[in-house]
């Protein structure tokens, strides 16, 4: 008795949350089920013994049936079950805090993930055809000025599975209201192509038709644009679709609103979308957030259609969303509508995107921010 105590014992830890000790299952050790992609995980059960039948249960469980625990794989055999419980974890999040829009449509979740490092993750429903937004990173190494992530600095890279778990979570929520993810964009906090393994890996997850089955096409990467990295996407077999935040059309101004610029220029990222658009035969979206007086002038209007020339090409402007570090304000509508009237006439097209749930400040990295201002420290990272 004593001996299984011990044994016990061993598979939990305590560590300290908001300042309150609690218990949870050791997972230093242990396999993060989420991490395995669905041949890892056939040759880890292999190498226990166990054929592909179960591997294909277990894939059920976490991407079908969507459990929560390894508790509810009710079905698999008592000592895989055992095996699993000893070298692996899965668990839902723990929730920080939670936010919705006055219309219900836009839920945003600040959760903790194992080390207690906090990222958000986004659901907005719409039509039936919700869009999961999901964070790649702790915090960003980009830097950029308007951005609540960039403001907080880099902590570290998610894993395959942590980026995965986030689509799972989300997923699980709309559930409830006989809703699924169809869509999957990576504009939460980090920079997907500066973690470009993990970013790769849980795509191929999220699109396994044995599992979550998200369509590639559904999929959108976002980035501020890594050139070597985005040449490295057109060797890719999953078609997802490629938004590569731009905000000025010109090497300066861009220098000013995103620092990592002046390590890759324009001229070098825009070959580099060039050559995608050509190789892969496939349109880009370019984020442009409209900031008043800033980058919002019919000149970088001009800048920008005469830059995309060639490139299939889409414009989102977004008027900036405000952040508690940077204090220009959004484009007004009217300045908007003229921006769009410059691009048309280059025939590039383009649509204002008001950032849906505002209310809820919706923008990247911006519950966490908050929710650390609001902390008792007042600490930023
Ligand atoms: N790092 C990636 C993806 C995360 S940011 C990228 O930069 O693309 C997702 C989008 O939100 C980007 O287009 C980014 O420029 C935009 N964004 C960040 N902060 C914003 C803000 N305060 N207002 C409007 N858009 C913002
Ligand atoms: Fe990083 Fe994207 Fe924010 Fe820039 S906008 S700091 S790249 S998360």
């Amino acid at each position: 008795m004593w001996r299984a105590f011990f044994v016990e014992w061993h598979r939990f830890e305590s560590i300290q949350r908001d300042g309150r000790w609690v218990m949870r299952t050791n997972r230093e050790s242990t396999v993060y089920l989420y991490d395995l992609s669905y041949e890892s995980l056939i040759s880890m059960l292999s190498s226990w013994g166990y054929g592909t039948y179960h591997a294909n249960k277990i894939w059920h469980y976490l991407y079908v049936k969507m459990v929560e625990s390894l508790d509810q794989m009710i079905e698999l055999r008592e000592d895989l079950q055992n095996s699993l419980k000893e070298k692996t974890w899965i668990a839902p999040p723990d929730v920080i805090s939670y936010q919705q829009s006055s219309d219900e449509l836009t839920k945003k979740y600040l959760i903790a993930l194992n080390d207690g490092e906090k990222i958000e993750c986004v659901v907005m429903k719409y039509d039936g055809r919700s869009t999961a937004c999901i964070s790649s990173q702790v915090g960003c190494a980009m830097g950029c000025v308007f951005c609540a992530t960039g403001q907080m600095g880099f902590k570290r890279n998610l894993s395959s599975g942590e980026i995965v778990a986030q689509v799972v979570f989300l997923m699980r929520r709309l559930e409830k209201e006989d809703e699924r993810v169809r869509n999957v964009v990576f504009m939460g906090m980090g920079e997907p192509l500066h973690n470009y393994g993990a970013t790769m890996d849980a795509i191929k997850i999220m699109t396994d038709d044995r599992g979550l089955a998200i369509g590639p096409r559904y999929v959108t990467i976002s980035t501020v644009g890594l050139p070597p990295a985005i040449r490295q996407l057109v060797d890719e077999d999953r078609p997802v679709n490629l938004a590569v935040s731009l905000h000025a059309a010109t090497e300066r101004e861009r220098c000013e609103l995103v620092p990592i610029s002046e390590r890759w220029p324009l001229r070098d990222l825009i070959d580099a979308c060039r050559m995608y658009a050509d190789k892969r035969n496939r349109r880009i979206f370019f984020e442009w957030a409209l900031i008043a007086g800033v980058n919002d002038s019919e000149a970088q209007a001009n800048a920008l259609g005469r830059l995309l020339q060639g490139i299939d090409s889409h414009v989102n402007l977004i008027p900036v969303n405000p952040t508690y570090g940077f204090d220009e304000l959004p484009t007004d509508e009217e300045t908007a509508k003229r921006f769009q009237g410059v691009l048309a006439r280059y025939d590039i097209p383009s649509t204002v995107r008001q950032k849906r749930g505002i209310d809820i400040q919706a923008g990247c990295g911006q519950l966490r921010s908050r929710e650390e201002l609001n902390s008792p420290s007042g600490s930023k990272s």
